[in-house]
C-alpha cells in the first residue's frame, strides 16, 4: 500500500506526513519516550490530580442514569446554560445559550472547526510564536498562510528569563489578507498572559482589517496573579470574537475532551456546520459533569489555582538553584528553562538525551516554532508542573545530579 503517492497528497501537502509516516506530535513522542525509559514525564501537559469530587461523581451518576447516547449537536442544554452563566459571572459577558454557545470535542475540535470554517486558501492567520502546535497543522490544512508575532526573551534584573510581546510587532503582523487572529492567553508553552494594551491593539487591528479574533483560553482559571482578561470583554471585540475554552485543564480531565465556543450566532452556525461533520457530538455523561464543575463556588477555582501555584514555585525555585535560567509563568501548566548555562545550545538534542542521562522528560521549545525559527529559544525547554509534588521533587533531584558535573 502506497503511503506517499497521489492518494495521500493532501495530508503530505499540509506537512502531516513525513517519509510516509504520520508525523507524531511532540507530546505523543516524548510521552512514549518516558514510558520506554521509565523517566519522569514533565513533558506532555496532563495532570496527576484527580478531578474535583463533584465533577467525578456527576459523571458516574450520569452514566448510571443512562446518559450514554448521542447528545444534541450543539451540546446538552444543561452545559450550554452553565457555560453562558460562567461567562456572565466571571467576565460579565452575556451569551444566549440557545444560539451563542457550542459544545465541542475538546478545545482541539473547537479550534479545528473554527479555522476550517472561517479560513479560505490564501487567507492569513496571525498567531504568536511559539504557538500551540495544532495551530500550524490546521492552518495548513485550511490552505491558510501562517503569520507570526514573536514572543521575545531577555534576562531580568534578578537573572530570570523575562518573556514579552511588543505591541508594534503585534500590529505589524496584520495585513489586508488577515482573516483571523488566533490569540492564546494564558499562553502555551510560555505561561505568558496578554494585558489590556496588547489585547486592545489586536482588537483595533482586527477591526481595521475586518478580521475575526479567535481566542484560546483553556488555561483561563489556572492563573497565579491577576485574573485572566478575555479579549471579548474589550470595547469593539465581542461581535468579531470566537472564544474557545475547555474543561480538561481546569478540572484535571484532559481525557474527557469537553470544550466549548461562545460567539455571535452567525459565527456559531458557520462553525457548527463544520463541526457536525467532524464528530457530530460526543461525551454524553461528561457534559453534565462539566456543568457541575462550572457552577462550583469561585473559591473552589481559586483553591485549584493556588495548589498549582505552589507546584510552579517548587519547580521554578528548584530549577533556578540547579543553575537553569528560568521564566516564572503567570499561568498554566508549564515553565520555560534555559539550558544554555550548561553549555546546551540545542534543547531538541538535549530532550532526546535527557531521559537517558537524567531520567527526566521535557519538551524543547523549538517544537512550538515553525521549522528553524526558534532562534534564541533553541536552548529552552518546557517543563510541566501539573504533576505531583513527589514527581517534581524527584525530577529536581535527578536534574541536580545531571547538572552537578556540568557546572
Ligand atoms: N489549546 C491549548 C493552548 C492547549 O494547551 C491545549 C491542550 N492542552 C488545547 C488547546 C487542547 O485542549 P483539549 O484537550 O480540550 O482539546
Ligand atoms: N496541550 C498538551 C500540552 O501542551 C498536549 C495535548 C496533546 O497531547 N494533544 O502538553
Amino acid at each position: 500500500m502506497e503511503t506517499t503517492g497521489p492518494w495521500t497528497r493532501a495530508a503530505a501537502a499540509a506537512g502531516l506526513l513525513i517519509d510516509g509516516e504520520a508525523r507524531p506530535t511532540v507530546f505523543a513522542r516524548m510521552s512514549a519516550k518516558a514510558a520506554e525509559t521509565g523517566a519522569l514525564n514533565l513533558g506532555q501537559g496532563f495532570p496527576d490530580d484527580a478531578p474535583p469530587a463533584v465533577v467525578a461523581d456527576a459523571a458516574v451518576a450520569a452514566i448510571r442514569a443512562g446518559q450514554n447516547q448521542y447528545p444534541p449537536g450543539l451540546g446538552e442544554s444543561v452545559l450550554r446554560e452553565a457555560i453562558a452563566e460562567h461567562q456572565s459571572q466571571w467576565y460579565g459577558l452575556r451569551w444566549d445559550p440557545a444560539s451563542e454557545v457550542l459544545v465541542t470535542t475538546g478545545a482541539t475540535e473547537a479550534l479545528a472547526a473554527t479555522i476550517l470554517a472561517l479560513v479560505e486558501p490564501g487567507d492569513e492567520v496571525v498567531t504568536l510564536e511559539p504557538f500551540y502546535d495544532q495551530y500550524a497543522a490546521i492552518i495548513a490544512l485550511a490552505g491558510g498562510v501562517h503569520r507570526t508575532v514573536p514572543i521575545t526573551s531577555r534576562t531580568g534584573d534578578d537573572g530570570d528569563l523575562v518573556l514579552d510581546v511588543a505591541e508594534a510587532d503585534l500590529r505589524a503582523a496584520f495585513s489586508d489578507r488577515t482573516r483571523l487572529v488566533l490569540v492564546n492567553t494564558p499562553h502555551n508553552p510560555t505561561g505568558l498572559m496578554l494585558w489590556v494594551g496588547a489585547l486592545q491593539a489586536i482588537v483595533d487591528e482586527a477591526a481595521a482589517h475586518d478580521a475575526i479574533i479567535v481566542t484560546d483560553e483553556v488555561y483561563e482559571h489556572l492563573t497565579f496573579g491577576p485574573a485572566h482578561l478575555p479579549i471579548a470583554t474589550l470595547p469593539g471585540a465581542k461581535d468579531r470574537t470566537v472564544s474557545i475554552s475547555s474543561a480538561g485543564k481546569t478540572f484535571s480531565v484532559t481525557g474527557w475532551k469537553i470544550g466549548w465556543i461562545t460567539a455571535r450566532p452567525e459565527l456559531i452556525t458557520a462553525i457548527m456546520s463544520l463541526k457536525q461533520w467532524l464528530t457530530y457530538s460526543s461525551g454524553a455523561p461528561f457534559q453534565p459533569a462539566v456543568a457541575a464543575g462550572l457552577t462550583m463556588p469561585t473559591s473552589a477555582f481559586h483553591d485549584l489555582a493556588q495548589d498549582l501555584r505552589e507546584r510552579r514555585d517548587l519547580l521554578t525555585d528548584g530549577l533556578r538553584s540547579i543553575g537553569f535560567r528560568v521564566s516564572v509563568p503567570e499561568a498554566g501548566y508549564f515553565a520555560v528553562a534555559d539550558a544554555a548555562p550548561f553549555g546546551e545550545t540545542d534543547a531538541a538534542d538535549l530532550c532526546e538525551r535527557l531521559p537517558g542521562e537524567a531520567g527526566v522528560v521535557g519538551i524543547p521549545l523549538s517544537a512550538f516554532y515553525r521549522d528553524g525559527q526558534a532562534g534564541e529559544a533553541s536552548s529552552y525547554l518546557r517543563l510541566a508542573f501539573c504533576k505531583s509534588r513527589a514527581t517534581i521533587e524527584q525530577s529536581l533531584e535527578r536534574l541536580e545530579t545531571w547538572a552537578a558535573p556540568r557546572r
